[in-house]
């Protein structure tokens, strides 16, 4: 099938991509002239594992192309995808004038039956009203046309649905999760359309995927309340991790003993400086906002919100609490990145982390594998270093903020030298306290007992329970 995917960032380069490895023949379009121009000579926009090499391949094999042409790759095609930015506007909603932008475009230029899937995260009723929105230009192009041209012939429209296609990849294991989805949702009121989209996601029938077929609401609803349930519970397992260092239990062992419940599971229970990236933050502000204006209060988001952001200053009150005032003192930060994996800097905890610090006269020494060109257009006047070794040169404490792999396998006693005092903040809790204290650290972690924190349970929380 001919598929275009208009905008080429994480989820259209990644949907076009993979769409194209299953056959298709996708055409990329975005405006960014400079991110076509690198993804033509092969140079990828984003860090993803896998990526490169399979955007190689399907080029190779002329089933992907990148173009700016908005016209001829709508005309070329049978499905649009849209997967443009919908950042949050100031007032907490989702910001939609690029996924407008695209739908008029789109329509503009269609010459016969089009269907336009709405990959992009957007408010319930958003595809309704695109919807109206390409009947109205629409009826404004053929008034024109019929006018200009023959005004005793009858003009006809062309055809299109709308299809809400939600996209629930993991930035870092993005190809993965195109691949094996754990479901589809296909929300839409044409048959034919429908059709459409399970020939797309034919490949996938092989893995017995699961489609979820419903209406364009719930399919936009669908995304945001995932997205709202996994940040619910990081919160939850982060609020557990307050408690935890409170009454002298292990938030790993916590997170172990609900996770092996089938009914909770393990994903999403690791205790840490909460969630950032583009889709969680975002996400979670908006459907808080949307239930404003349908009228519903949504306290249990709102909760999440707020224990999210105080996180974050969590791991800076934990840094204080062992370095004292951090007035002209070097903290080293391992890891820049939201997340491993990735380069996205978006609403990162270390951008927070940082900052905050650097109010308070830190200096601040800090190395990412992948993300330091991201960090460098964000975060000012750092030490950006080679590896963490370098990092960890002379600095007063170590935090690590992103739990890349790499970190895990560090050599300890170097960087135990390398530092003026021996003293890590591992606010993604990746090493194990016991090994550390043995080591000669002092070190601190998140809802577990160290040799700072050693948990004895506050006399007045004894007194008061027993
Ligand atoms: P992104 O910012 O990485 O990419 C958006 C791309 O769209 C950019 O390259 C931009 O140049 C392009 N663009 C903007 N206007 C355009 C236009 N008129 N024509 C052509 N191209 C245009 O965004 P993203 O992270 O890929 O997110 C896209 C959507 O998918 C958002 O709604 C987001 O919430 C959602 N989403 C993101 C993720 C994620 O992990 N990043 C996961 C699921 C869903």
């Amino acid at each position: 099938m001919n598929i275009c995917v208009v905008g080429a960032g994480y989820v259209g380069l990644v949907t076009g991509t993979c769409l194209a490895d299953f056959g298709h023949n996708v055409i990329c379009v975005d405006i960014n002239e400079k991110k076509i121009a690198s993804l033509k000579r092969g140079v990828m926009s984003i860090y993803e594992l896998g990526l490169e090499e399979l955007v190689r391949r399907n080029t190779k094999e002329n089933r992907l192309v990148f173009t700016t042409d908005l016209k001829k790759s709508v005309q070329a095609s049978l499905a649009i995808f849209v997967a443009v930015n919908t950042p949050n506007k100031e007032d907490g909603l989702p910001d939609l004038s690029y996924v407008e932008a695209v739908v008029s475009g789109v329509a503009k230029c269609m010459d016969g039956y089009k269907v336009i899937v709405m990959k992009s995260t957007v408010p319930v009723g958003t595809c309704a009203k695109m919807c109206s929105k390409v009947e109205k230009v629409l009826n404004e192009r053929v008034s024109m046309e019929h006018l200009a041209k023959n005004p005793d012939v009858d003009c006809h429209l062309p055809t299109f649905d709308i299809v809400s296609n939600p996209e629930f990849l993991r930035e870092g294991s993005a190809i993965e999760d195109f691949m094996r989805p754990n479901r589809v949702v296909i929300g839409s009121a044409s048959d034919e359309a429908i059709a459409i989209m399970k020939d797309i996601y034919r490949p996938l029938y092989l893995i017995e995927t699961p489609l979820v077929i419903t209406t364009l609401e719930s399919a936009e609803l669908i995304k945001y309340a995932s997205n709202a349930f996994l940040a619910t519970k990081i919160s939850f397992i982060n609020e557990m991790a307050h408690i935890c260092e409170r009454v002298g239990a292990d938030v790993n062992m916590v997170a172990k003993g609900i996770g092996l419940d089938k009914r909770i599971g393990s994903k999403f229970l690791h205790a840490s400086p909460g969630y950032g990236g583009s889709c969680f933050p975002k996400d979670t502000v908006a459907l808080v906002n949307i239930a404003k204006i349908a009228g519903y209060d949504l306290k249990i988001i709102r909760s999440t919100i707020e224990v999210n952001e105080n996180q974050k200053k969590w791991m800076v009150d934990k840094i204080k609490d062992v370095v004292g005032s951090v007035k002209g003192k070097t903290i080293g930060i391992l890891g820049l990145a939201f997340k491993p994996n990735t380069d996205d800097m978006r609403e990162a905890a270390s951008i927070t982390i940082i900052e905050v610090l650097k109010t308070a006269g830190a200096k601040i020494r800090a190395f990412d594998p992948v993300a330091m060109d991201e960090a460098k257009k964000i975060l000012k006047d750092i030490e950006y270093c080679e590896d963490p070794y370098e990092t960890a040169r002379d600095c007063d404490a170590l935090a690590i903020v992103t739990e890349w792999n790499e970190f895990r396998q560090l050599d300890l006693g170097r960087i135990k030298e390398l530092l003026k005092s021996p003293t890590i903040i591992d606010t993604r809790n990746i090493y194990e306290p016991e090994r550390m204290r043995r080591l000669g650290f002092t070190y601190v972690c998140v809802g577990r007992k160290t040799a700072v924190n050693n948990f004895k349970p506050k006399e007045a929380y004894i007194s008061a329970v027993y």
